[in-house]
């Protein structure tokens, strides 16, 4: 106690900190006062633990000087990535147009959120995005919440509260973590019946569960894995005529949820959402941010009667999105109207969709200017990038990769200094070698890149 007392008294105090961060730099006292309180604190309980700090208190000022200036910039920041993942969770998922950008920008300040322009009167907030979703999935209403987590969350509690809903064994998903189907049902009031096996669930089991006291058939998406092997599930066009004879409703949870039909560019295996609803299910939910390429925001579609009752309940207040959602998404949908100007506009379609052909180029472009500019240690080499997400989870999107020797710190090491830039890069590692897929990196970014990365190679021997 005595001990780790005294050691306390190397540190310096905040006004020391914030005087000495201020006379060297511009920046409110508040936010500066803020920092260097964060930081000393750290220092406090590596002390209090019993960490030894073997320097002065002149030298342990000075760095925790430097570290409180470092940490003055914004804590979200601009990430370039470099990683291949396409719907990378950990830097925001979908990477949103830049019509989408424009209307956020543009709906910032006011906007005519839930006032109709005619009569200056109150209007639906989703109106437009509905109208959209509406052609686009083939769907009578659609409504739009914080994320597909609230999206299924609110289907449950507005339409199978204390009443049973059915789910395979095989389709019982945790989603990173906090999503998990069992737990999600027990939330909203409705209780989860479970059918089948893991591998294989038939017609004949749905058909035995069902009761008097049956709300619903659940169809969940695999997102994140895939089972193989002997395997059976029951496709939606079969369960579709079952829970309409016995007065149930078929929910599907379509997770990623295309609202572009991605087959024509090699792409099987994630329907669409109109597909959904022409196969017979009464309410599909599903991302905003994954394969729609929009904002963060849960979707559920379906019939005018079963939608109106979602956005009636209590929840859909708790639950609903804000005016740059509405915008983003709004100037998204425009987008998806057309397949075509989607896959080149919607920028996570268009990454999804690049060709080999194309992202060799664009490698080969890449690793050779590194290689003029910056050193040797620059291999090309083929490999695989993900959707992300858990949309496609099985597939392999062959890409080419740049595989880059680090300096002498090595390659952990040069991804943290990577990603502690500006703008922060975020790469792959692999044998000790940076990796960098340019699938996710958009075309203006590489000049940004180029020099990052430079900054972190093995100097190069040949010029
Ligand atoms: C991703 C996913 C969710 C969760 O969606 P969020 O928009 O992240 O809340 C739910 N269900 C499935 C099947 C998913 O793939």
């Amino acid at each position: 106690m005595h001990d780790s007392h005294q050691a306390l008294a190397i540190l310096p105090s905040v006004n020391e900190v914030v005087d000495a961060v201020i006379a060297q730099f511009a920046a409110p006292r508040a936010l500066v006062a803020l920092r260097a309180r964060e930081i000393i604190a750290s220092y406090r309980d590596l002390l209090q633990r019993g960490t030894r700090i073997d320097e002065t208190r002149h030298e342990l000022a000075v760095r925790i000087v430097a570290e409180t200036r470092d940490s003055l910039g914004p804590g979200l920041r601009r990430v370039i990535n470099a990683t291949g993942v396409v719907l990378h969770t950990g830097l925001g998922r979908a990477p949103l147009a830049d019509e989408a950008i424009e209307a956020l920008v543009e709906a910032a300040r006011f906007c005519n959120v839930q006032a109709d322009l005619e009569e200056g009167a109150r209007s639906l907030r989703e109106a437009h995005v509905e109208s959209l979703l509406r052609h686009i999935a083939g769907c009578e209403a659609a409504t739009i919440v914080n994320n597909n987590a609230a999206a299924t969350l609110l289907t449950l509690a507005a339409l199978a509260k204390g009443r049973e809903v059915i789910v395979s064994r095989g389709e019982l998903v945790e989603i990173g973590g906090s999503y998990r189907i069992p737990e999600v049902m027990a939330q909203s009031g409705a209780v989860l019946v479970e059918v089948g096996c893991t591998n294989r669930t038939h017609l004949r089991d749905y058909e035995a569960a069902i009761t008097g006291q049956t709300a619903a058939i659940m169809k969940v998406h695999t997102s994140n894995y895939a089972i193989q092997g002997f395997t059976s599930s029951v496709p939606l066009e079969e369960l579709a005529p079952l829970a309409k004879a016995r007065e149930a409703l078929l929910i599907h949870d379509m997770g990623s949820g295309s609202l572009v039909d991605l087959a024509p560019h090699g792409l099987d295996g994630e329907p669409t959402a109109a597909s959904s609803i022409q196969r017979g299910a009464d309410v599909v939910t599903f991302s905003g941010d994954k394969l729609v390429g929009g904002p963060q925001a849960g979707i559920a579609i379906g019939s005018r009667r079963l939608i109106e009752q979602l956005r009636a309940h209590p929840l859909a207040r708790a639950v609903r999105v804000d005016k740059l959602v509405l915008a983003s998404m709004e100037a998204t949908l425009r987008l998806l109207l057309d397949p075509d100007e989607a896959v080149s506009r919607v920028p996570a379609l268009r990454m999804i969709t690049a060709s080999a052909g194309e992202l060799a180029g664009r490698a080969k472009r890449l690793a050779r200017a590194l290689r003029s500019r910056c050193g040797s240690g620059v291999t090309l080499s083929r490999g695989v990038s993900r959707a992300g997400s858990g949309a496609f989870p099985v597939l392999e999107l062959p890409t080419t990769l740049l595989e880059i020797a680090p300096g002498p710190a090595g390659a952990t090491e040069a991804a943290r200094r990577l990603r502690q830039g500006t703008p922060s890069v975020f790469v792959r590692i692999a044998n000790d070698r940076v990796v960098v897929d340019v699938r996710t990196v958009f075309p203006e970014e590489e000049a940004d890149l180029i020099a990052a990365l430079c900054a972190v190679m093995t100097p190069s021997r040949d010029g």
